[in-house]
């Protein structure tokens, strides 16, 4: 086999190993860093018409970026002498001393973008300002200018990236399929979409429409469009103010969530980042609403003065650093957490027609927009369930109605749900409050050295609760009280399960996700089994119960306690309407 490892240094004239990058390599490999994909190339480009205030942007792509990438703005424009600067390295009109790094307004500050696309495309650019006469087109090969001409155009430009990284080879070779790459060019225009409701976008693939957004749609309307009308109908608006911090947006119902943190919209001061922190508020917000292993579905804007964050932390700027993210957390939370608690989350019993699968976004998009005006949240607002005469079937479930339908519980879960939240409130208390029951005689408990351990560890935990747990010899303990909910339960077996339970779970980090959790399983343990029969005064107090109960909507493991059929729905099912 030849070795060719040694070519680069025969230019040198001295025989060190190090040399210096031409400079055409160095903003090749710079570049490289930035573009990694088509879909950066046009965030890029997208930022810029943002940046010179456009209100109508329109995306066309060819072979999901890699042939042709185009994109038109209506904004600003430049004129002939910005447009033979823009290309180059470091050139901006957005930055011009380092104090303003640390309030940034616009999308882009370091003139990088374009030269990084120009550096590994052949790019075009077409340009007008508003009070110039005629525009001017620039050709631009290999960073080079090959030709510059007048060009009548209206006011804004339009940015013509051809045969991306046809000068870096290898990096065509780490590009996933053709599909994927027009996945990431949507996610990134639905994201801008998103926060820039005003504006109007439009997107073609190979000259066919993906989608068109027309001007000052209001948001809900363009998330039904580009995530679907599942996500449309659970969601829940979120308003929320603390000082100089604003919280605005939408998250979905418990109910539907993704196995995967791709449906959440983060941005920070209209800047969509990724932000591990501000998910983690959010889910901690929705707390056991979540069945677990899955994720909440939103959309939040936060918005707080330009100083409170430093943008220029990632390469792509898609990360934010903030001066207090605690602050920035606890805002989070209790925004999603008095929308949790405000709003309505029952489950309802949905016609599942009509229902559009958010990858597959086509051109009946639009059609869409044409339906149903209606606002999901506003449509049924708290529905009371009736609770004289429930009807108990299958020894599970309990039947009612409901002032605009019918309900069914699920009487094991809605009983969790309704000791989860009474021993929650005595535990936050940190009262004894949790009636006690004391056992006639003591039992004796012989555990293992690892349980042992396991046991001191949760006592304090476990003493909270209403267990009186004494520490008898080597690894013996006597069992005197427990919480009185457990009083027709074998202590013997309760005891053990909770120790297995618990010793399943070792990675609990801290007190609070593990009083939780315990709590939730005292209420499980504790509450009315599938398959027990109830009377009716039972029955009765078990939905006046869930009634005065918080978060009733689902079980603490997120599962639903109660679904609702709208009448409505009932007289369409026996086409009475
Ligand atoms: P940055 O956005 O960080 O300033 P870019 O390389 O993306 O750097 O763009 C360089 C400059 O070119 C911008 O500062 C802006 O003045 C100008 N420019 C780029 N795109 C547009 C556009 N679509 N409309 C008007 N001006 C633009
Ligand atoms: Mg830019």
């Amino acid at each position: 086999m030849q070795t060719k490892t040694i070519t680069v240094a025969v230019g040198s004239t001295n025989k060190t190993k190090i040399h210096h990058l031409p400079k055409d390599v160095i903003a090749k490999i710079a570049a490289g860093e930035v573009i990694e994909r088509p879909a950066y190339a046009v965030k890029e480009l997208i930022e810029n018409a943002l940046d010179a205030k456009a209100d109508s942007v329109a995306i066309h792509i060819e072979e999901s970026g890699l042939r042709k990438i185009i994109v038109t703005d209506n904004g600003e424009g430049m004129d002939k002498e910005d447009l033979e600067e823009c290309f180059k390295p470091h050139t901006t009109s957005k930055l011009q001393t380092a104090e303003q790094l640390s309030y940034i307004h616009t999308f882009g500050f370091r003139g990088e973008a374009l030269a990084s696309i120009a550096a590994i495309s052949n790019v075009t650019i077409q340009s007008k300002t508003e009070k110039a006469i005629s525009g001017t087109s620039i050709e631009i090969t290999d960073s080079v200018v090959k030709k510059i001409s007048p060009i009548g155009m209206p006011g804004g430009t339009t940015i013509t990236v051809a045969d991306l990284f046809h000068s870096v080879p290898g990096r065509k070779k780490f590009l996933k399929s053709y599909r994927t790459e027009l996945r990431h060019i949507i996610a990134v225009i639905t994201s801008f979409a998103f926060a820039n409701s005003a504006v109007h976008f439009v997107l073609t693939h190979n000259k066919k429409i993906i989608f068109d957004l027309p001007k000052k749609q209001n948001l809900s309307e363009r998330i039904k469009l580009l995530l679907g009308t599942t996500i449309f109908f659970s969601l829940l608006p979120v308003n929320y103010e603390k000082g100089a911090l604003n919280i605005s947006g939408f998250i979905a119902k418990p109910q539907l969530t993704t196995t995967s943190n791709q449906k959440q919209f983060i941005y920070i001061n209209q800047r969509k980042v990724s932000d591990k922190f501000i998910s983690l508020a959010v889910k901690d917000a929705y707390g056991n609403l979540l069945a677990s292993k899955t994720h909440p579905i939103f959309i939040l804007f936060v918005s707080l003065p330009y100083e409170y964050v430093d943008v220029n932390v990632h390469p792509r700027k898609e990360e934010v650093r903030f001066v207090d993210a605690k602050m920035v957390y606890d805002s989070v939370h209790a925004a999603v957490s008095q929308t949790l608690t405000e709003k309505n989350i029952t489950y309802y019993l949905r016609e599942e027609k009509g229902l559009a699968l958010s990858d597959k976004i086509t051109n009946s998009f639009a059609g869409r927009l044409l339906k149903e005006n209606q606002i999901p949240w506003d449509i049924r607002a708290h529905d009371k369930i009736a609770t004289t005469n429930p009807v108990q079937f299958h020894n599970l479930y309990l039947l009612t109605q409901t002032k605009y339908g019918i309900a069914l519980i699920d009487q094991h879960g809605a009983h969790e749900r309704i000791l989860y939240e009474q021993f929650m409130e005595a535990f936050l208390k940190q009262k004894k409050e949790l009636p006690q029951y004391h056992l006639s005689t003591p039992k004796l408990f012989d555990l293992s050295f690892s349980e042992r351990e396991l046991l001191h560890e949760y006592l304090p935990q476990l003493e909270k609760l209403g267990f009186v747990i004494e520490s008898f010899k080597d690894n013996s303990f006597l069992l005197h009280a427990m919480p009185l909910v457990f009083q027709d339960r074998n202590p013997e077996i309760l005891f053990t399960e909770l120790l297995e339970d618990l010793m399943q779970k070792k990675s609990f980090k801290t007190i609070d996700s593990l009083s939780q959790k315990m709590i939730a399983y005292l209420a499980c343990r504790a509450a009315i089994k599938a398959g027990e029969s109830l009377t009716k005064k039972q029955a009765k107090e078990l939905l006046e119960k869930l009634e005065q109960t918080n978060n009733n909507a689902t079980c603490p493991h997120g599962r639903p306690t109660k679904i609702i059929i709208a009448i409505d729905q009932l007289h369409r099912m026996f086409k009475r309407k």
